[in-house]
């Protein structure tokens, strides 16, 4: 759809504030909300045209929608890709290229450490479709080489990883992928376009959940896919049309409002995180913090490197216990010490929101399987907010030095 013309080569900060779909005939200088199913056509010949795909025009928010198309389009110039297209959450953006992409007997290969949802959506929702996958470890660049066969279509990569931040390097990747004739795909929900853009690394589809940092305040459900245009429109468009899984206007609108700030709440999230990692190595009750911005960090000048020299806004650390179970304890003792922040299964909000992994986003594994990914009974993840970073300091220290 149609862009006010712009100059060329504008940062990701004025790019998330300016790119849109033209103004109405009113001029207004927020985006506009059209909240609107339908289109009234000019005349019944215009009409056939954008219903053969002649003539560029909205006939049925099913398939298109100006509010959304301003959110593809700002989305899009973000992460330096020709073209998006929005859906209602982040799995729904998994599910569409997905099933735009495969076939039955193709191959996908994925990080172990992926989004629990989308481990699921591949290796058993596709799976009984006759769609095959193999997991690797997320940082051993020989093992997803190794799981590469001739019939691999996509490799999958989301980095950094929840909850143990870890983080894949995404050039190799793109060039086994391309060397293999298969498409590398990138969940870049933890990193945002302000920290990391995958398609200028290689990538060629870049996956969003906008639930997270792009609304950022914590509101709607979104999520997108970046790609070419090509790829947009002959591939992900006519499944998202008959599919149905668009975005809301409405939750557009929220979303496109909310990336105008995404750009200094990174940078304000990511410092705070960074203060708050390296504070919480100092304490006698942690025993490991993982976040990208430490030096201790396996991947930490990978992460530097590749993430604009910023860690993120999401951090996990490890209580010092003897078993299991003193370890569960105590976790759980730090969680319900807390007064300011909000123990709360989501990411990417304004409010810290604090997780207990091994209990809820990866509770399901047996205890052996939770061992293998990492993932402790004394592990607790931290999604860094805007409060002051003291305030969420004093907040930890309730349950840190009241632990029996
Ligand atoms: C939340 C999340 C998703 C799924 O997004 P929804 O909007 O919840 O459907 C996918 N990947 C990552 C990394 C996420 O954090």
């Amino acid at each position: 759809m149609t862009q006010k013309s712009l100059p060329p080569d504008l940062h990701a900060d004025t790019l998330a504030v300016r790119v849109a779909v033209d103004r109405s005939q009113y001029g207004e200088n927020s985006e506009a909300l059209y909240l609107t199913s339908g289109y009234v056509q000019p005349s019944a010949e215009v009409s056939a045209r954008r219903f053969a795909g002649e003539e560029e025009g909205y006939t049925y928010t099913r398939s298109g929608n100006p509010t959304v198309s301003s959110f593809e389009m700002r989305l899009a110039a973000m992460e330096g890709s020709e073209a998006a297209l929005a859906t209602a959450t982040g799995m729904s953006a998994v599910l569409l290229m997905l099933f735009s992409l495969l076939k039955s007997g193709d191959h996908v290969v994925y990080s172990q450490s992926m989004f629990g949802s989308t481990i699921k959506l591949i290796g058993t929702e596709f799976a009984r479709f006759g769609v095959e996958s193999t997991v690797v470890p997320q940082t051993d660049l020989a093992a997803w080489q190794a799981a590469i066969r001739p019939n691999t279509k996509i490799l999958f990569a989301e980095t950094p990883t929840n909850p143990l931040t870890e983080v894949c390097d995404i050039a190799a990747l793109a060039d086994m992928a391309h060397n293999a004739g298969a498409l590398l795909a990138v969940d870049n929900c933890f990193a945002t376009p302000i920290l990391q853009r995958p398609i200028a690394l290689g990538a060629d589809i870049v996956m969003h959940s906008g639930t997270k940092y792009l609304d950022g305040q914590g509101r709607v459900m979104a999520g997108a896919l970046c790609a070419s245009e090509q790829m947009v429109n002959e591939k992900f468009m006519p499944v998202l049309r008959n599919g149905g899984m668009v975005l809301s206007p409405f939750n557009a609108w929220v979303v496109l409002k909310g990336m105008e700030t995404l750009g200094i709440r990174m940078r304000a999230q990511s410092a705070s995180a960074l203060a708050l990692a390296q504070w919480l190595e100092q304490q006698p009750q942690v025993a490991r913090v993982y976040y990208p911005g430490l030096p201790s960090h396996p991947q930490h000048a990978l992460s530097m490197q590749q993430m604009s020299g910023l860690g993120g806004a999401v951090l996990s650390f490890d209580m010092k216990a003897g078993t299991p179970q003193d370890a569960r304890l105590r976790a759980f003792h730090v969680l319900d010490s807390l007064q300011t922040l909000s123990l709360c299964t989501n990411l990417g909000d304004t409010k810290t929101l604090l997780t207990h992994p091994a209990s809820t986003s990866h509770g399901k594994l047996s205890e052996d399987q939770r061992q293998a990914a990492g993932i402790g009974q004394g592990l607790i993840r931290m999604a860094i907010g805007l409060e002051h970073p003291d305030d969420m300091k004093a907040d930890l220290l309730r349950g840190l030095d009241t632990l029996k």
